[in-house]
């Protein structure tokens, strides 16, 4: 008797089973069967295509990669960097920029380990001090240092990041939300303001890709590899809201120059990129490790490059193997398809034109970077 009640109880509790309606892909719904269990970050799908494998060693003109870090590049001997100049040598990088992401003696440190034998193969940026942004010494102490890094051998400050939780903040360190340094603090305005007078250029990191502030699950648009960066619910400023402070300072400070990185993280978006672009001409861009964006709309990629050549600059982001730079070129260069890409999602050759390449690789950067 207790054995029935139970069972009669337990199934009471039990949610009413409402089949799922079945996965449509294409038209075709999705039947099941024994790869159901398979978990997500072991798919690793061979392609059976036979497609041209397009391999280019150096790019087709000499290129300035615009956006490289010490730090991800390993580089801490005279002899990793003579390292890496070789295989710059071998992959036609005529020029890298690194952030140093640092001040003070560790910035005037790498500034020698990089120029006394490279002066003409490396531009060295600087971070910024970040330290008691509440002290009402602050912005002249930040001004200051930029200036003093600038005697020391910096060509511009960057990268600088702010993904919602305060410049150069994370998790672990961020402040209250009302007390965090964002872009478009007055706070800043002396170190946008000496960036100008010093012509040097800002590289600035805002926001995230956009796929960071929605859901881990079944929707999430980018695979497992990028869950840990992920935002969605935690306690940082909106995407939005943060592609408003750019706006914001860029219209504060046209007489500054700045960068932004990975395509200002909308890159998802170039046609409300292109009215950003359009709106303001103190803004530039660099594809760093943006692969993934240009690669998977090759079209709308190569018509807004061959636009915005002028103002999109050629950048990595990637360290310094020399595979990686060869990916490069195979992406921007060829007509290849179907390119094995770093998220699941394969790569188009954008296929560019030599006017198209030459600003991206090169001149933009020589017009806008400080090689004085
Ligand atoms: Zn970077």
């Amino acid at each position: 008797m207790s054995r029935i009640f139970l069972i009669i109880t337990f199934s009471a509790l039990l949610p009413a089973q409402t089949p799922k309606p079945p996965v449509v892909k294409f038209g075709i719904p999705v039947k099941e069967g024994p790869m159901d269990s398979l978990r997500l970050k072991d798919y690793t799908p061979e392609s059976s295509l036979v497609v041209p494998d397009t391999r280019l060693a150096k790019p087709r003109f000499p290129a300035i990669d615009v956006h490289s870090h010490s730090s991800m590049s390993g580089i801490k001997t005279p002899a990793d960097v003579d390292a890496w100049v070789k295989t710059m040598d071998e992959v036609g990088i005529e020029v890298s920029v690194v952030f140093t992401e640092a001040t003070g003696p560790d910035f005037d440190r790498q500034a020698d380990l990089f120029l006394k034998k490279y002066p003409k193969r490396f531009q060295v940026w600087c971070g910024i001090d970040t330290k008691d942004i509440e002290a009402p010494d602050y912005p002249q102490r930040a001004a200051k240092e930029l200036e003093r890094c600038y005697r020391k051998g910096a060509r511009g400050a960057g990268e600088l990041t702010d993904k919602g939780w305060g410049l150069q903040s994370n998790e672990k360190n961020a402040l209250p939300r009302n007390k965090r340094l964002h872009i478009d603090d007055p706070r800043l305005d002396l170190f946008w303001q000496k960036s100008a007078e010093l012509k040097l250029p800002v590289n600035i990191h805002i926001a995230d890709h956009p796929s960071n502030w929605k859901a881990l699950g079944p929707n999430q648009e980018r695979s497992p590899d990028f869950q840990g960066f992920n935002l969605f619910g935690k306690d940082v400023s909106s995407y939005e809201e943060l592609l408003l402070t750019r706006d914001r300072m860029l219209a504060k400070h046209p007489k500054t120059t700045f960068i932004f990185c990975h395509l200002s993280n909308i890159g998802n978006n170039t046609a409300a990129l292109a009215k950003t672009l359009d709106h303001y001409p103190n803004l530039y861009l660099d594809i760093a490790a943006r692969d993934y964006e240009i690669g998977r709309q090759p079209h709308t990629a190569r018509a807004f490059l061959n636009r915005y050549r002028n103002r999109v600059m050629f950048g990595t982001d990637m360290g310094r193997e020399k595979s990686m730079y060869e990916g490069w070129w195979r992406l921007l260069e060829t007509a290849d398809e179907y390119i094995p890409g770093r998220i699941w999602w394969p790569y188009y050759g954008l296929q560019l034109g030599d006017e198209t390449l030459k600003s991206l690789y090169r001149e933009t950067a020589l017009k806008l970077l400080n090689f004085q």
